[in-house]
């Protein structure tokens, strides 16, 4: 059974008279432990499917399941504890005034947690910073600090899926590689299912066991990796996709790894 199954997601907007029909009935089904990968240009709809999972963005219809549980909105406290995101601006998703110990420290308070000082401690660990960051604020870390304490946030509460929105995509190319090295190892030491956003087709080669092509809020084609890696895509659009970005950004990466 799949632990996130989505089938049939529509969400349309409305700003004011206009409407923008963003998801136009994806269906996807993601394996416990496993990383899928979403991928399309700007504004192909990617962000906001993550966003309709975790209830930020306006579900239309279609029926999405964690557990083979139907998800109802208002979503419960216990689906925060089971599903958390990450977005992709670092400097936009830490409140400036907050220190590092309160940003980790408040999701533990709310769901209840006790031992709070050693979760907080061990979370600061686990992402490769330092006691010494815990009393910081976001302006006195660099964006790839800033990054790895939003997936210490993510992971403080032991969600089993995460939810990660362009997660590298505002960071130097060096230090991208580090946060997606960072990212690929907590899924292995804890059995994480991840949903990955990327107009970046090398990233996805690189973290994701299957994918999601998405165009003008459709799901155009599901993909493996190995279908990725040797271009084996069954649409136009697919292949367009990867010759116009696949080759060159490939070569890249291995230059900065
Ligand atoms: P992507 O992440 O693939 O770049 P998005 O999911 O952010 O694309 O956006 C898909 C479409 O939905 C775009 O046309 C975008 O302008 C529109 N959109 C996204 N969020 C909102 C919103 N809150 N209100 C109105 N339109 C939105
Ligand atoms: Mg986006």
């Amino acid at each position: 059974m799949a632990i996130l199954d989505v089938e049939n997601l529509e969400v349309t907007f409305s700003k004011g008279a206009e409407k923008v029909h963003a998801v136009r009935g994806v269906s996807f089904a993601v394996k416990q432990g496993e990383s899928y990968g979403i991928v399309g240009e700007s504004g192909s709809g990617k962000s906001t499917v993550l966003r309709a999972i975790c209830g930020l963005a306006p579900r239309t219809a279609g029926t999405i399941r964690v557990d083979g549980e139907a998800l109802i909105l208002p979503l419960t406290s216990a689906f925060y504890r089971q599903v958390q995101m990450v977005f992709q601006d670092p400097y936009a998703s830490l409140h400036p005034r907050h220190t590092v110990d309160r940003v980790l420290s408040e999701p533990l308070a709310i769901h209840g947690f006790d031992d709070r000082e050693n979760r907080v401690d061990r979370a600061l660990e686990d992402v490769g910073l330092g006691q010494g960051f815990r009393f910081r604020y976001p302006h006195q870390l660099s964006g790839g600090q800033r990054q790895r304490v939003a997936i210490a946030r993510a992971l403080i509460l032991e969600p089993s899926i995460l939810l990660l929105d362009e997660p590298t995509s505002a960071l130097d190319a060096s230090i991208q590689a580090e946060v997606l090295n960072l990212l690929d190892r907590l899924r292995g030491e804890r059995g994480l299912t991840y949903v990955m956003v990327s107009h970046d087709l090398s990233v996805v080669a690189h973290m994701c066991e299957r994918l999601l092509v998405m165009q003008h809020g459709l799901a155009v084609e599901e993909m493996t990796r190995e279908d990725l890696q040797a271009r084996r895509a069954k649409e136009p659009y697919t292949q367009s996709l990867l010759s116009a970005t696949l080759g060159y950004r490939a070569d890249e990466k291995e230059k900065t790894e």
